[in-house]
């Protein structure tokens, strides 16, 4: 970099004052380049920050994002200010909030690869920095349950505040060190450590010491590619994430008058009973079914409305109405403008009928021989007066 990098000696600087060097303006998008910076450009899989620039004419312009482009640090600004010349002075404040969440999200993420690349003899091949979650992949198959112990061990490796070392070896040194992300590197290689967790090549921003990260949530652990991917929070992320499953889970217990630790048990319980339930009703739909169509023995072409149903329901209906008759059979079910319906009946006729039936009632369906179904967008009276107009009944 051609600028100083404030960052790497001060995690915790939140504002500067620094010289503008350069303006770019690319497409629609402005960039500023300043002579030294606070501002992290995205690297290493830690996203890049944003913030605010003041100029002493009391202009002022947001940084959407900050990256790196050709050995320099851009500036991505926006805001209706006077776009800032060369030569002046400018006070950087970065958005600090945001800044800190990626600093704990980054650490956290060094503490668990350094575990878990000692355990699972495996190698840390991507990490992701989403606005949810963090994702982290292995070369290694790793169960869900196996992260468990990585996750009680990291949390009290958090809990005793071990200090972070920056350190910027000498390629002999660098020879010697035992690190992750060991490769053919040129030019200074920083190493960043967690000691007795994690000593890795890196050039993110971390905070001072473990217990800054607050602590750390698995989410899960899928098979991706030969290995796995593991979705995690660090810091306030995974504590908003618990504190939001915990009113969920609050919000069970009272509907259900279930004590917090038994909610599952009861959903449980009142799932098998639903299941239960649903299989009786369908019994009781089926015996109801045979009953109604009964009525309709020896009866001619049949229209039937019903309030609104399943198309399992109507289907059987029609069909079980027509077995009866031996004639047509039209179920429908539903309210206002809208029906679902059924139509069982000679082969001769269901097909013909259908089609002016969805031309003449605003519909759409299909079937095949003596059966059809599909809906219609009309009143009960549209459909009554569609069945008197169609069919040539005497009920
Ligand atoms: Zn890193």
């Amino acid at each position: 970099m051609s600028e100083e990098l404030l960052f790497y000696e001060d995690a915790y600087l939140k504002e500067f004052d620094a010289v503008v060097v350069d303006v770019l303006q690319k497409g629609e998008k402005r960039y500023v380049v300043l002579n030294k910076t606070a501002f992290y450009p995205e690297g290493g899989g830690q996203t890049g920050d944003s913030g605010w620039l003041y100029f002493g004419n009391g202009a002022e312009l947001k940084v959407e994002y900050t990256r790196k482009k050709e050995d320099r640090v851009l500036h991505e600004i926006s805001g209706k200010g006077e776009i800032p010349k060369a030569g002046e002075r400018v006070r950087g404040v970065i958005d600090w909030d945001r800044r800190f969440d990626h600093m704990q999200q980054h650490s956290g993420e060094h503490i668990v690869s350094g575990m878990i690349c000692r355990k699972f003899s495996c190698d840390n091949v991507g990490f992701h920095m989403g606005a949810d979650a963090v994702t982290i992949d292995f070369n290694a198959e790793i169960s869900f349950e196996e992260l468990q112990e990585i996750e009680t061990e990291a949390n009290r490796y958090i809990s005793e505040d071990h200090p972070f070392i920056s350190m910027w070896p000498s390629p002999e040194e660098l020879k010697k060190l035992d690190y992750r992300s060991k490769k053919e590197l040129s030019g200074e290689v920083r190493i960043a450590c967690f000691p007795g967790a994690d000593m890795c090549a890196c050039c993110g921003t971390h905070v001072s010491g473990s217990a800054q990260v607050g602590m750390v949530k698995f989410a899960s652990a899928e098979k991706f590619h030969d290995g796995t991917r593991i979705e995690v929070r660090f810091g306030k992320r995974a504590f908003d994430h618990l504190a939001m499953n915990y009113a969920q889970n609050k919000a069970i217990g009272v509907l259900l008058s279930a004590k917090e630790d038994k909610t599952y048990d009861y959903v449980k319980k009142q799932a098998e009973e639903l299941a239960e339930t649903r299989y009786r009703l369908g019994q009781m739909e089926e015996k109801m079914i045979g009953v109604i169509a009964a009525e309709y023995k020896e009866k001619k072409d049949t229209l039937i409305i019903v309030p609104p149903n399943s198309p399992e329901y109507v289907r059987k209906l029609a069909g079980a109405v027509h077995e009866q008759n031996g004639c047509l059979a039209a179920v429908f079910a539903g309210e206002a403008r809208s029906y679902k319906y059924a139509v069982a009946g000679p082969e001769s006729s269901v097909p013909d009928l259908n089609r002016s039936m969805t031309a003449d009632l605003n519909g759409r369906g299909g079937g095949r021989g003596g059966f059809a179904q599909g809906s219609v967008a009309s009143t009960e009276e549209d459909i009554r007066r569609f069945w008197r107009d169609h069919i040539r009944e005497d009920q």
